[in-house]
């Protein structure tokens, strides 16, 4: 029998808008991951309508603020040449599932704290037939500090989680010397970025690049911050869950 999703239009409204507002950053999907798209933002309204998943629902604003913008990492790195990447508090799937489709070959890691989120997730992974990707349940303070996580990835993505300071102790441990941890932020990132100075010399990493840019059709300014680690992390952090946010370095 097929289940709600099994069965899914090709050039809907949402995949002919998608399709032109991703070749702003230079993507160019094919059906199949057009598809893929349109199936995950169906997914995400429909659960939206029983768990707090995101304020953006509108197709249009949903095409913009949440699939070109989790894209727009490309504008500092080749994601292309990168092998793993972890997500941290993904939410509802931010960035990760959008890099996800587009780069398949990826292995992907999504961590958020809440257990709802992670079993949406597990869901999407099903229903859009990805691989090589796992949705884990828990505190990124707490996760990092395992074996198979810690100085793992190539790339570290997280957006709309924590402060500067706070959200480069839980990033960085997870990645390799020479990797990146990208943070997705809105203009007030400049003034947290001013703040993380002692935060990047405890931690061993340094900014690498600044780029500001503007969504195409919005007003509102976003920055990408890519940080680079420079030496291994300290055992010392991340400190004990909770301490990040409350106690920023
Ligand atoms: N990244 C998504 C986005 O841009 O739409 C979600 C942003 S949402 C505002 C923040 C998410 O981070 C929540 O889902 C929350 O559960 C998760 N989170 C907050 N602190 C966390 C932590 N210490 N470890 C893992 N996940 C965390």
């Amino acid at each position: 029998m097929m289940d709600q999703y099994t069965e899914y239009k090709e050039n809907t409204s949402f995949q002919i808008k998608l399709k032109e507002e991703m070749k702003h950053i230079d993507i160019i999907l094919s059906d199949a991951q057009l598809r893929q798209f349109d199936q995950f933002y169906q997914m995400m309204i429909e659960k939206n309508k029983v768990m707090n998943l995101t304020a953006i629902t509108q197709e249009e604003e949903v095409i913009r603020k949440h699939f070109v913008d989790s894209l727009s990492c490309v504008k500092v790195c080749r994601v292309d040449k990168v092998k793993s990447i972890i997500d941290i508090g993904t939410g509802a799937g931010f960035p990760g599932i959008p890099l996800k489709i587009v780069y398949p070959e990826i292995n992907f890691l999504l961590v958020d704290s809440l257990k709802k989120r992670i079993s949406f997730l597990e869901d999407v992974i099903h229903a859009l037939n990805l691989n090589k990707i796992k949705a884990v349940h828990g505190r990124a303070e707490d996760l990092a500090r395992q074996k198979n996580y810690r100085s793992h990835f190539d790339l570290c993505v997280s957006r709309a989680v924590a402060n500067l300071s706070t959200l480069t102790e839980y990033c960085i441990p997870f990645v390799k010397v020479g990797g990146y941890f990208i943070s997705y932020k809105s203009q007030k990132g400049k003034e947290e970025l001013e703040m993380a100075e002692n935060c990047f010399r405890i931690l061993g990493c340094s900014i690498e690049e600044a780029c500001e840019f503007q969504l195409e059709g919005e007003d509102a300014e976003r920055l990408l911050l890519k940080i680079r680690k420079d030496r291994a992390t300290n055992k010392a952090y991340p400190r004990k869950s909770g301490v990040p946010s409350k106690d920023p370095l």
